[in-house]
């Protein structure tokens, strides 16, 4: 049985994938999607010898974590940081790119609010002086207050932030990004994402850290670190769309095949297994046998394009699962005009724009002329207002409102460029994790060589890492091993128990009313002999559904939406399409 913890020893991604005696592969792995979940699991197959062929539906490679490059500039979709836990993804980014591609970035971030620039994570002295006397002593008496007077509804993401910072706080520095990011108001979403995603950050964190680090240093071991605190981390030179597009020249030189613009169409299923893969490119249908299909696409996707179509409570589960997505309008500047800043929350509720990038921060190798891009972020929902605007118009509102904020004259911005990036953002809401369930059931009960893994392709809001983790522990799979690759959480430990069952470690967010975590809950029933066959069970054996690492907040359905979408976010199918 391979090791399986984040921080212990997978072997190295290229070197021999774990023992296994398994049969080899005749017809090949067919990998769906070159994002980085994708790509880390053909540049394995291929490095164990296996034959793999990657399809992607768009023109360029990473997914998600690509680099857009548009007149020479180039930019992420959000700043995309390297940072992770598991050690394993570590050393694949390393064994992609040489140390020299890499840089060392610290991190900066502010939060403007109301015309002042506040430090992120938040910093007591500079807090105090942009808040003024008055207002910083009336923060720190509504602090007192909710020690005593505790909000009456602590299961709300309100009710958490405030009774870790008080109302006046969560007012200035929470409340207005949250509704941006989500549309819809932190008192209608569960505290579980509160406790997870600033977890181990409170009043006294944000002011203690800092004054630790200048006595003590900089924490050295990333497990003891707070995510949401991190202050440095690593980033490839040209950005992540170079770790990627790197990473597929090594698939290829490993005798790999990479299909770009050539999307699934349809995965033929019989006798309980997937027996083929249909593939268009260029108005051309193909055919390819497989004997695993490894999917990073949206598994509502995925679900619809099975043949013999899947039941309908199956498709009704897929045609269910909700998306956030999201456009960044990249605004080319004078060096001079830009912030010190990686990127700057927008909390301000006057424009729309939720974060801005300085690409020219994250590495001059973005950007050339003395001029750097700033990234004006919205999270929109497809179709949408915003969504549907023409990219003139969106270059016009985003330097309208860099001007309005203050950073920026409109004067200075010379050019500009729209990247729409639907389904960025799993949406996890009150049946989600239901529907998650009833799809994984069915190909693990019909197809259990189709191996959901990644972000949208499993429905799990999480960086690359987990997305890159899910991938490796599936080749391993398919080489024998048994991992339950639901169960992967690349905060907590995620550990191989002996007789095969997975387990993560118990320090977990409390739980709210809608269950502690956003994972898919239980074992779904394995196939009798496909490669998931083998025990699985719920990761922590009391049926408890686990958390995997990052998570969002559980949205109602009933909660009111403080945008209305036009189109029903999640109806698309078609693969990303970035325009500009
Ligand atoms: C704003 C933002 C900021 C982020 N910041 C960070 C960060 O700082 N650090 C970090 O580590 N992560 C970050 N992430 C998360 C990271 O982008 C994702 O975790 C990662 O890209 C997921 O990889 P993936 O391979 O699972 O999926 P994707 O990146 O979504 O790739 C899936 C691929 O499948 C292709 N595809 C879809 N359908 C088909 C089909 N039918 N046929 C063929 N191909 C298909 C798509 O075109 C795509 O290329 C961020 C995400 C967002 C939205």
């Amino acid at each position: 049985m391979a090791s399986a913890e984040p921080n212990g020893t997978t072997g190295p991604p290229d070197g021999p994938v774990p023992p296994t005696g398994h049969p080899s592969l005749t017809d090949p792995v067919v990998v769906i999607g070159a994002g980085p979940a994708g790509l880390t699991a053909a540049r394995l197959l291929a490095g164990a010898g296996d034959p793999v062929v990657v399809v992607e539906a768009d023109d360029v490679v990473g997914g998600i974590s690509r680099t857009v490059e548009r007149d020479g500039w180039r930019f992420d979709i959000g700043g995309h940081r390297f940072f992770t836990k598991v050690r394993p993804v570590e050393e694949f980014w390393h064994q992609v790119l040489p140390p020299e591609d890499f840089l060392l970035r610290p991190r900066m971030s502010r939060i403007y609010y109301d015309g002042k620039f506040y430090d992120y994570p938040i910093k007591l002295g500079n807090a105090l002086s942009n808040l003024g006397l008055v207002e910083a002593f009336l923060c720190g008496l509504s602090f007192l207050w909710v020690r005593i007077h505790p909000p009456k509804d602590m299961s709300t993401l309100e009710g958490y932030i405030v009774s870790n910072y008080g109302w006046r706080l969560y007012r200035h520095f929470f409340k207005t990004y949250n509704e941006k990011l989500w549309a819809v108001s932190a008192s209608e979403i569960s505290a579980d994402w509160g406790a997870q995603r600033i977890k181990g950050m409170s009043l006294w964190n944000a002011v203690w850290e800092p004054i630790r680090t200048s006595v003590a240093g900089r924490r050295r071991d990333p497990s003891k670190q707070v995510t949401s605190l991190i202050e440095e981390f690593e980033y490839p030179k040209f950005g992540p769309g170079m770790m990627w597009e790197r990473c597929a020249d090594q698939v290829e030189a490993r005798g790999g095949i990479l299909r770009m613009e050539t999307a699934a169409t349809a995965v033929h299923v019989e006798n309980g297994a997937a027996v083929a893969v249909t593939v268009a490119s260029g108005g051309r249908e193909e055919r390819i046998g497989v004997s695993h299909v490894i999917s990073s696409m949206p598994l509502t996707a995925l679900a619809r394009i099975v043949e013999p179509p899947v039941p309908a409570e199956v498709l009704a589960a897929a045609g269910d699962l909700h998306y956030r997505d999201f456009l960044t309008v990249a605004l080319v500047v004078p060096e001079e005009r830009g912030f010190p800043d990686n990127w700057i929350y927008i909390h301000s509720p006057e424009v729309k724009v939720g974060r801005i990038q300085n690409f020219g921060v994250w590495s001059p190798y973005l950007v050339k002329d003395g001029r750097t891009c700033l990234g004006m972020e919205y999270f929109v929902f497809e179709g949408d207002e915003l969504w549907t605007c023409t990219d003139d118009e969106l270059v016009t509102l985003a330097t309208k409102e860099l001007a309005a904020i203050g950073l920026v004259e409109a004067s200075d911005v010379e050019a500009g460029y729209v990247v729409r990036m639907p389904k960025a953002y799993p949406v996890y809401d009150d049946v989600y994790r239901d529907n998650v369930q009833v799809i994984r059931r069915w190909f693990e009960e019909n197809a259990p060589n189709v191996h959901p893994v990644g972000r949208n392709g499993m429905h799990k809001y999480n960086n690359q890492d987990h997305s890159m983790y899910t991938a490796m522990l599936t080749v391993e799979n398919i080489h024998g091993a048994h991992h339950d690759i639901w169960a992967v959480n690349v905060e907590e430990e995620y550990h191989e128990t002996t007789d095969g069952r997975s387990a993560v470690s118990e320090s977990r967010p409390p739980s709210g009313p809608s269950g502690p975590g956003p994972g898919p809950s239980g074992p779904g029933p394995s196939g009798p002999s496909g490669p998931s066959a083998g025990t699985r069970t719920p990761p922590t054996g009391d049926g408890r559904p686990t958390g995997t690492g990052r998570d969002a907040p559980i949205i109602p359905r009933s909660a009111p939406r403080l945008v209305s979408p036009t189109a029903r976010p999640g109806g698309a199918d078609r693969a990303r399409n970035v325009s500009g």
